[in-house]
């Protein structure tokens, strides 16, 4: 088998434990380079490291799957990781969806499997986690018996790797269009065409954080998306809710969600840019009682954080003047390059310039079939917060 030799000085996310190697961090390779393959790894004083698959198209040379050098890389060691992601989840309290698998999280590198009941989307992102698709799918079998696995790798990360952005059926074709049980609510969701895997499963633990601050409101939510946060809070009990979306896709799921709840009376939707309307509704001088906002990532790259940071703390401050006093705002990043700290920093210099004080009700990552690990930066992305806005 291939060996890769690494540097003297390690970084330290190697020592942290994180499978990433980038191409920099190796002095020597022995053997064999080919995309796909597993290598074994070792340090300068050939200390074993773990075995992963490597890929010298990418600047992530090798990602690693194991640390136990007896350990072989094969179909049984797929089945044994998803056996062992399920069971996790389980003693969690998942029953019905969840991510299943979190890449690097669950030794898994660049693999994600989200499971919406009978469903599964799978996503490869990387070429030598791409090669083992079959093995994934056949352990999905073994273990699920689902009614259906569908690819979306219609991502351009892909490309890094050398890889197409493809979707598509891994098992026999079905219908796309599925419903979700969600905290006692239903939800449609769309696999093939959503975005990302179709519904945003890190929120869902946080949705029935709502749950009493929106009873008798009168709500604003912006990024609404397919109208998650929204339906919740309409069937928590709100007086009115008005979820906006740039996305017409987005917000027409949104209204059939409301009706297949029957809250269409209540969670109220439009298609429009929520930057544009947030700052002309806090000029005019709008009040809510609850305001949440779920933007997209703002950037994925260091050179653009600042930009992010003022981005975030924009509408926020738009946010913040939207909500009466005492009522509440519910945010939330999921730009990983800002950390939680940066993230709560920035919130209060916007309460500052707005004049505001914010009381702290609550304070969360993403949901916990998303396992966070110590010093795997990666791997904490998700903010959402509340605060009373006095
Ligand atoms: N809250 C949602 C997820 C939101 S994802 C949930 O829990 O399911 C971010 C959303 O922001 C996407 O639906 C995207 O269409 C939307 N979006 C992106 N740019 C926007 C803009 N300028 N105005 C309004 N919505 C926007």
């Amino acid at each position: 088998m291939t060996k890769v030799l690494l540097k003297k000085k390690i970084s330290r996310r190697i020592e942290n434990g994180h499978p990433w190697i980038f191409a920099n961090e190796v002095a020597t390779v022995e053997g064999d380079t080919t995309g796909g393959e597993i290598v074994e790894v070792y340090t300068h004083d050939k200390k074993f490291l773990g075995k992963g698959y490597i890929n010298p198209q990418s600047q992530i040379l090798v990602r690693l799957l194991t640390r136990d050098k007896g350990e072989s890389i094969d179909d049984a060691f797929f089945y044994d990781r998803l056996k062992g992601a399920w069971e996790y989840r389980q003693r969690l309290g998942y029953t019905e969806n969840c991510r299943l698998v979190f890449g690097e999280a669950d030794y898994l590198p660049a693999l994600i499997i989200d499971k919406f009941n009978d469903y599964f989307v799978i996503q490869t992102l990387a070429l030598g986690m791409d090669r083992w698709k079959p093995a994934i799918v056949s352990a999905l079998e073994r273990l699920f018996q689902p009614k259906g696995i569908y690819e979306r790798n219609d991502v351009p990360v892909r490309e890094l790797e050398g890889l197409t952005q493809q979707k598509g059926f891994l098992s026999a074709p079905f219908d796309t269009r599925i419903v979700i049980r969600e905290n006692g609510l239903q939800m449609h969701v769309d696999l093939e065409n959503g975005q990302k895997t179709g519904y945003f499963l890190d929120q869902h633990d946080n949705r029935r954080a709502i749950q009493h601050i929106v009873k008798d409101a009168d709500v604003l939510g912006a990024f609404c998306y397919t109208g998650s946060f929204e339906t919740h809070a309409g069937y928590y009990g709100a007086k009115s809710v008005l979820g906006l979306d740039i996305s017409e896709n987005a917000v027409a799921q949104a209204r059939r969600n409301a009706e297949l709840n029957g809250l269409e009376k209540v969670c109220k939707y439009e298609a429009v840019n929520a930057f544009d309307v947030l700052k002309q509704w806090s000029k005019e001088g709008k009040q809510y009682d609850v305001v949440m906002l779920d933007p997209p990532a703002f950037t994925k790259s260091r050179e653009t954080i600042q930009k992010a940071i003022t981005g975030y703390k924009e509408i926020n401050l738009r946010g913040m003047k939207l909500v009466k006093k005492g009522g509440f705002l519910v945010t939330s990043s999921c730009t990983n390059l800002v950390g939680p700290e940066m993230f709560l920093d920035t919130i209060n210099l916007a309460a500052k310039d707005a004049r505001r004080r914010l009381r702290q009700v609550t304070f969360q990552a993403q949901a916990s079939d998303h396992p966070i690990i110590a010093g795997w930066e990666n791997t904490n992305y998700l903010k959402f917060l509340i605060v009373q806005v006095l």
